[in-house]
């Protein structure tokens, strides 16, 4: 009994001090508007519940200067003591007239807000006094009568409804913190698509002042297709948040958001393929890469590979191996060179090599954060990163259009442009002579971006 008498004194020691806040800010003029959640039972505050606090708090904010509430943030007050935590801040000179209007607009955060019904919005006038619009909040845990009636009849024990309430609380945390790790994501995927397309005097391929090799295609074909993949990206990220079970089985459903990441693609294009390459290899990767950060809520390269070869387990041999009526120009190319020409199934099958060998080392030596404020120096990294992969790369696109011969060839020039500008120049310039375009080798590009940028920025998710 002693420890609940003393818990009790000290929660009303709080919130005294919470009045004394109240006053304070009242006697210098202003109204106000506080921050508390509605827990019932002691103890008001753990780790759990401050991290919901300030989630709460960050959408409330949002809420105010959303709806034209204005406060003066130069003197708002924080504080986690006995009573839980406590926000308060002084209002401004707002666009609604009426304070009983702040009032009825609090309480529509309170009703629309996900769990809302755990947080007290509270407005006090110059007075201190609380505004009161003279609604009742119905029960949290039942929802059927007001909070204050359940409360008085006791309808329900402390330890259900705190049960309840932490289960609620802890499942709106991880859904919130996996859609804001799915947003990052996706802008960083996008971000890598956008870098590769952007990239100039690129052999062979298309970029803003060069359609390359490629008469049916331009720069803004490729901003179409980069923009029509968007809504697919989150997809493969969602995937990899909710699977559960054995990886073997997980790249059917990767390929159905792909075929339709493919449609919506082709539509954007007028038919024209530019990005299957790109969607076969950002399904998987984002796929894995969500996979990891739900898991470990950091990033990991090895983990990464891990995923990638359990998923592209026997690809070459399953997909290509009995091929009886090729189409793909994949499969046409694999059936004239066998493994030289298994391309970007066998870059999956080995765990993306290409990317992990060469280009990603590069990257985090070369590609600092803030390198694209100097656009030629970026330029220049991302080129030689490009010709690195393609000077390793049995790039399939090349294989298609010509033969092993001119691949070597290529390869080679490639691995002497990293350091050679003269031979840059007689690389774009056969390429588009000979009419021939890494495409395999900008797909990896873009892959070895995302996985670079993920990397650079593993601990802001
Ligand atoms: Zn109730």
């Amino acid at each position: 009994m002693e420890v609940l008498d003393q818990t009790l004194s000290k929660v009303l020691e709080a919130r005294e001090n919470r009045a004394r806040l109240r006053k304070n800010i009242a006697r210098s003029g202003f109204d106000s508007v506080s921050l508390t959640l509605n827990i019932p039972g002691y103890p008001k505050n753990n780790k759990l519940l401050s991290a919901f606090f300030s989630e709460v708090l960050k959408d409330l904010l949002i809420f105010l200067q959303a709806n034209r509430i204005f406060i003066n943030t130069d003197k708002k007050l924080q504080l986690m003591d006995d009573a839980g935590a406590f926000f308060i801040v002084p209002l401004q000179k707002n666009d609604l007239s009426d304070i009983l209007e702040i009032k009825r607009k609090t309480e529509q955060f309170e009703k629309n807000h996900k769990l809302g019904r755990l947080t007290d919005v509270d407005v006090f006038d110059k007075n201190a006094n609380p505004v009161s619009s003279g609604k009742e909040k119905p029960c949290y845990f039942c929802g059927e009568h007001s909070a204050v009636s359940c409360m008085r009849n006791e309808r329900h024990s402390y330890e259900e409804i705190r049960e309840k309430i932490f289960k609620d609380i802890a499942n709106f945390l991880n859904e919130k913190y996996r859609d804001k790790q799915i947003s990052k994501i996706c802008s960083l995927a996008q971000r890598a698509v956008l870098y590769e397309v952007s990239l100039s005097k690129k052999p062979g391929l298309v970029c803003f002042e060069d359609q390359g090799a490629h008469k049916d295609m331009n720069f803004f074909t490729f901003l179409n297709s980069t923009a029509a993949l968007a809504p697919y990206f989150r997809e493969f990220c969602e995937l990899g948040y909710q699977h559960q079970g054995s990886l073997k089985k997980v790249l059917p459903k990767i390929r159905e958001i792909g075929l339709r990441a493919e449609d919506s693609m082709f539509s954007a294009t007028d038919q024209i393929n530019t990005h299957k390459g790109i969607i076969f290899l950002f399904g998987i990767s984002l796929f894995a890469i969500s996979k990891i950060l739900s898991e470990k809520n950091t990033f990991s390269e090895e983990y990464f590979q891990v995923i990638i070869k359990i998923i592209g387990e026997n690809l070459v041999d399953d997909e290509l191996g009995n091929l009886k009526n090729t189409q793909t120009h994949g499969e046409r190319v694999y059936l004239k060179y066998g493994i030289e020409g298994a391309g970007i199934r066998n870059e999956i099958e080995k765990g993306m090599p290409t990317v992990f060998q060469t280009a990603v080392p590069f990257f985090s030596q070369n590609l600092y954060p803030d390198l694209y404020k100097d656009q030629e120096k970026l330029q220049e990294v991302l080129l030689t990163g490009l010709l690195k992969i393609i000077s390793v790369n049995n790039d399939t696109n090349i294989l298609y259009r010509s033969d092993l011969k001119v691949l070597h060839k290529i390869k080679n020039e490639a691995a002497r442009s990293v350091s050679d500008d003269k031979a840059r120049e007689d690389l774009l310039k056969y390429c588009r002579e000979k009419n021939i375009s890494p495409g395999g080798s900008a797909d990896l590009l873009a892959v070895s971006l995302l996985v670079h940028f993920i990397n650079t920025e593993k601990n802001e998710f």
